[in-house]
Order: structure tokens, then C-alpha cells, then sequence
């Protein structure tokens, strides 16, 4: 089949046509040359060509406390695994969110805002660029490249050393100068911005609202502190035997491999000294490969915590789970406890994968927001930090593992983030959350179709767009599919894409094809089309030849939902009746219940919490 279907490609003018043929979901008419040419294919799979380009950073940092200054260097190797002639190299610059004149989606305070990055060197392959081939405009640096291309299958060799101020606002997003003594800087180097076959150069800026859409890279860096400095980051920190006294050492080791919670060191034993091996200033060493981006967090008098938890039960493969934390933080002595408990889950049942890295710590900041290996959370006492740490901890699946373009698709990462969170945290708290929040806004007209790009969109609807529509929609698809299918397509679906960049299209289709089923009347109205979920009763009839009751539930909203009755009958009798979203799949407007013969209804209650469902007050009937 596939072979005449390349011959029918010859033969036909008519691309789009003949694409549209391949699925009947809407397919965007630029997105089409990725299936010409082979680096998508319709079964969801990376295509024959599929490519991606890769880097790797080895860095220096220094981060002067005193002045909140970042000062850097790096020396990055790029691949151009591109069939594509590059005339042009992007680097992001995140911090010149800050620079006078930037677009920004949110006021910063005016005293932060500044000169941005500092570029003070930059060479590609030992030649200096000149300043006439640099670009700066929002967010990106630009260097020209086409006096001497970057060739298919070649690489550059770049030098760049910079600094920046980080903002002394305290509720600065992302970046936390939580005090003068505490840092946890994101976003903080020049890195090279993804160049793909769907769009080529990634052109959304950083202007606050934008995660991630990095490629993967390797990482080496040496991260500077004064003494007296601790320094968590992504990755493994490789020379904790230079820095820490033998008994804080052991702790370090013990923790690597008990499932309890091990205290590292206290405030108190900071304060008092002796923690740290004399040396001055600190010099800490932390390697990271195949990630998306490289994190940082320093603090002098932070709590730190930490334990292990076995993540794959054929290897007995651990990762190392760590809390780092301010003694007022009445929540985060729970925290490494319940992200350790968290990432049990998450390798066991959802998603039910090994989780990928073999650290992760959550750091105290400011913030509800991922890295890799690395999360700024804030207090949230005297609440309970369940959901919002294992949340932001599952996000290392999406976007990380899976490289999800976060800036235009967010509904790929912080739709499951939120599904994985309040599933896993009922597991742990024992509570039952619901997805009234999303029925409560369903259909609004704020309520736009998720594939709409999310870097069009502002709260409300990047929100509902990214987090509680797609929640309830995978919410629905768990319970459609069950939970060994769903499994089972959430595998595959890692499995072909992990360590890549997957669209939309790319996950329909996998699911499609995993789950054996066409899923497209699932995924049109939840994804592409407006609209709201809506069921209700409509009316109760006695169908007097079968002897029964015939309850008639009515589809009001075109987004599918299961039908779930309570149905309680006059002889104090009860049943639950359960029907999957699929019975609207061909459009259905009504579907008639039969209830027990011989039986007669005397009140029903249609939905429960795990059912959003815009207007309730169809849900129940009483006979009269
Ligand atoms: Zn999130």
C-alpha cells in the first residue's frame, strides 16, 4: 500500500489533495512538507528522514552574589544534521527580557530593566564575529552566516563569553534572587535556538509566557560560588569528594542508595562550618547529556534533603531525589518524600515509565516551574505541596524526554503535567480531585481549540488551551481506552519519540495506530473544533413491551463524554450504568438507557468529578 502511494505522489500535482487523504484531520498546509519530505509519516512514526540537529556545551560560570552577577563562558560544538544549508545561526537570549526596549508579556520592575546580555566574545571556529554580522532584536542574537555557510552535515566549533544582572525582584518569574544569599538562575546562557524541519529557525521570543523548545545537548559545566556556597544543578555533581567533609559526604552517598529520607546538612550545620572541605572560592562540576537545558541554584544556608527511589525494576536503576529548602518553608521538609513517592509512580503506573534521569532536586524558589533534573517551587505552606510538586517533577516526561515544542503546543506538556498531577497526588493524599474547573469555563469564548498555536494566545485562554482543557480531554481518552491501552500507546508513543521533537500529529497518529482504533472523532472536537462538553437528561419513558424504564440522555455539547447514571429505582433498589465516549462518535444527538425490567425509576444523577460537563443542571431527574 505504501509503495503505490509514493508512486501516486509522482504522479499527482495536487500535494494537499493528496495528503488530506491520509487523514481526515485537519493538517496545516505548512506543516504537509514535513510528510513530502519523509521526516513525519502518517503513522505517527519519525520518518525515513526525520533529523534533528544537536550541540554540546562545555561552560564556566561564575555567579557573584554580591552584584547578582552571571558571568560565563562557553565553548559549544553544533551539528548541523539538517539536509539545509544554514546562512544563519540563532543563539536565545533569555535574559534580555530585561533589555530596555524588549517585549515582554508581563511588567517587570522598572529597576531591573537594563543593557540584557552582555556579549563580550564571540567567535565561530576561532574567528571573530564582527559586529556588523550580529542581529539583536527581541530575544535572539542573530549571526550572519552567509559570507560562510554552515553546510549539511558539518559543524561549528563557538566561543562566547557574557554576563548579565539577574533581577533583584523577588517575584521575578522564573529566576529567584530569593535572597541576597539565595539564587536559582534558568535561562541564563547564550543557547542555540532549534532549527527544525516544520519551521526552521524557532522565531517565538522569550517575553515570559514561552517554556520550552530546545534541541538536546550535552553538558559539562564548572559553576564558581564563594565559599561557603552550595550549588544544586542539572546533572550529576561530579566532584562532590573535593568539596564536602567526609561525614556530609557519606550522608551524600547513603542517600544514593536508601530508600529514606536523608539529611544532607541543616542551616544550623552550615552556619556552624565544617561542612564544607576548605577551598575558596567553591568550584562545583555537574555533567548532564541528551537534555534540553542546563539549570543552576546556589544558596549559603539552605535545608538539603535527600533520598533515592528504584525507577526501573529490571536494572534496579535509582535516581536521587533531593529538597533544597529555607528553614521557614514549613512544607518543604515533606518535599523530597513526596517527589521521591511521586517518581515511583510515575515509572510504575503513569505514565508508567522508568523516569529518564538520575537526579532531581526541588529547589525553594519563587516559582511552579521544571528544568531538567531541577524545579523552582515555592512555599506553599501552610498548604500542602503535593500536586505542585509532583507536577512540575512530571514534567520531566513532557517536555523533556520528549522534546515537545512547549511554545507552540502546550497542551503536549502542561496538559499531561496537570493529568499525571492530580491523579498521582490523589494516589499519594488519598483526596479525589475533579475537572469542574474546566467545565466551569468550557465553552467560553476564551475556551479557543488547543491547536490553535500557543504562542497566539493570552491567560485565560493560553491556560485553559494548555492545562484544563487537555487534562480533561486525556482524562476522558483514559477512561475511553482504559488504562493497558492507554498504556500502551503512552509507551509506544515515548518509545518512538523520546530524545525527539514531536508534533501534534505525531501523537494523534501514534495513538491511532497503537490503540488499533481511528481516534480522530475523539481528537477533532477535542483539540481542533470550539465547543464544551454538555450531556443531560432529557426524559424517562416506559417502554411498556420490555417492561422497563428507558432513560434518554441528550448530548448538548459537541466535546464527547462518557455517560455515567446512578440510577435509583422506587423499590430503593440502585445501579451504576457506565458508557464510554465513544457512543457519540458518529455525531449521536441521544442515547436511550434501558433500565432493569420490572423496574420503575424514581431519580437519577448523571456525571461524576471525572466528567466535566459545562451545565449540571440537566444532570438529574426526579419523578414527579
Ligand atoms: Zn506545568
Amino acid at each position: 500500500m505504501r509503495y503505490f502511494s509514493v508512486l501516486f505522489l509522482f504522479l499527482n500535482t495536487n500535494v494537499h489533495s493528496l495528503f488530506s487523504q491520509s487523514t481526515d484531520l485537519f493538517l496545516p498546509y505548512n506543516m504537509l512538507r514535513a510528510y513530502e519530505k519523509g521526516t513525519r509519516s502518517f503513522d505517527g512514526r519519525p520518518g525515513p528522514h526525520y533529523w534533528q540537529n544537536r550541540a554540546s556545551y562545555q561552560m564556566r560560570v561564575k555567579l557573584v552574589p554580591k552584584k547578582r552577577r552571571v558571568e560565563g563562558s562557553a565553548i559549544i560544538s553544533y551539528y548541523n544534521q539538517s539536509p539545509d544549508t544554514l546562512r544563519l545561526l540563532r543563539f536565545k537570549l533569555a535574559a534580555d527580557r530585561y533589555r530596555k526596549g524588549s517585549l515582554r508579556d508581563d511588567d517587570v520592575n522598572p529597576n531591573d530593566v537594563g543593557e540584557g546580555v552582555r556579549i563580550e566574545q564571540l567567535t565561530l571556529n576561532d574567528k571573530a564575529v564582527a559586529e556588523q554580522e550580529r542581529i539583536r532584536r527581541r530575544t535572539f542574537l542573530d549571526v550572519d552566516l552567509r559570507k560562510k555557510p554552515l553546510l549539511p552535515r558539518d559543524s561549528l566549533r563557538i566561543y562566547v563569553r557574557w554576563s548579565y544582572t539577574l533581577p533583584a525582584d523577588k517575584n521575578a518569574a522564573r529566576e529567584c534572587v530569593c535572597d541576597p544569599t539565595t539564587f536559582f538562575v534558568p535561562y541564563w546562557y547564550p543557547q542555540i535556538a532549534v532549527y527544525d524541519d516544520i519551521r526552521g529557525w524557532a522565531s517565538t521570543p522569550y517575553s515570559g509566557q514561552q517554556e520550552f523548545y530546545h534541541d538536546f545537548a550535552d553538558y559539562d559545566v564548572t559553576l564558581i560560588v564563594p565559599k561557603g556556597f552550595m550549588v544544586w544543578a542539572t546533572g550529576e555533581w561530579k566532584n562532590a569528594a573535593d568539596l564536602l567533609q567526609a561525614p556530609y559526604l557519606e550522608r551524600f552517598l547513603l542517600a544514593h542508595r536508601v530508600d529514606t529520607v536523608v539529611r544532607i546538612f541543616t542551616e544550623e550545620e552550615l552556619r556552624r562550618g565544617g561542612v564544607f572541605r576548605p577551598q575558596n572560592p567553591h568550584v562545583f562540576r555537574y555533567q548532564a547529556t541528551q537534555v534540553p537545558d542546563f539549570t543552576f541554584a546556589a544558596s549559603d544556608h539552605y535545608n538539603w534533603d535527600a533520598t533515592s527511589v528504584v525507577v526501573d525494576s529490571t536494572t534496579g536503576r535509582r535516581t536521587f531525589v533531593s529538597a533544597a529548602y529555607h528553614s521557614r518553608s514549613a512544607d518543604f521538609y515533606r518535599v523530597a518524600r513526596i517527589a521521591a513517592d511521586g517518581i515511583r509512580l510515575m515509572s510504575f503506573w503513569l505514565p508508567g515509565y522508568p523516569f529518564p534521569y538520575p537526579c532531581m532536586t526541588i529547589f525553594n524558589g519563587n516559582d511552579g516551574m521544571e528544568y531538567p533534573m531541577m524545579v523552582n517551587d515555592y512555599s506553599v505552606a501552610p498548604g500542602d505541596p503535593t500536586n505542585l510538586t509532583v507536577h512540575e517533577v512530571a514534567h520531566t516526561y513532557f517536555p523533556f524526554l520528549m522534546g515537545i515544542n512547549e511554545q507552540e503546543y502546550a497542551w503536549m506538556d502542561e496538559g499531561w503535567a496537570s493529568f499525571f498531577d492530580f491523579f498521582l497526588a490523589d494516589s499519594l493524599t488519598g483526596r479525589k480531585h475533579n475537572l469542574r474547573g474546566y467545565a466551569a469555563v468550557a465553552g467560553n469564548d476564551f475556551d479557543v481549540p488547543p491547536m490553535v498555536r500557543s504562542s497566539f494566545l493570552r491567560s485565560p485562554a493560553y491556560s485553559v488551551a494548555s492545562y484544563s482543557r487537555p487534562q480533561a480531554a486525556y482524562t476522558v481518552l483514559l477512561d475511553q481506552l482504559g488504562y493497558e491501552v492507554f498504556h500502551r500507546c503512552m509507551v509506544e508513543y515515548m518509545n518512538r519519540w523520546k530524545g525527539k521533537h514531536p508534533t501534534p500529529y505525531d501523537f494523534f497518529f501514534t495513538w491511532n495506530e497503537t490503540s488499533g482504533q481511528n481516534l480522530n472523532w475523539f481528537w477533532r472536537p477535542w483539540f481542533f473544533e470550539w465547543g464544551y462538553p454538555d450531556v443531560g437528561v432529557r426524559d424517562v419513558q416506559r417502554d411498556s413491551s420490555a417492561e422497563c424504564d428507558v432513560i434518554v440522555i441528550e448530548r448538548l455539547g459537541n466535546l464527547p463524554i462518557p455517560i455515567h447514571l446512578q440510577i435509583n429505582y422506587t423499590d430503593k433498589t440502585s445501579e451504576i450504568v457506565h458508557l464510554k465516549a465513544d457512543i457519540w462518535k458518529n455525531g449521536e444527538q441521544r442515547y436511550a438507557v434501558s433500565c432493569a425490567p420490572g423496574k420503575s425509576v424514581s431519580h437519577i444523577e448523571l456525571g461524576n468529578r471525572l466528567i466535566p460537563d459545562r451545565n449540571r443542571t440537566n444532570n438529574s431527574w426526579k419523578r414527579n
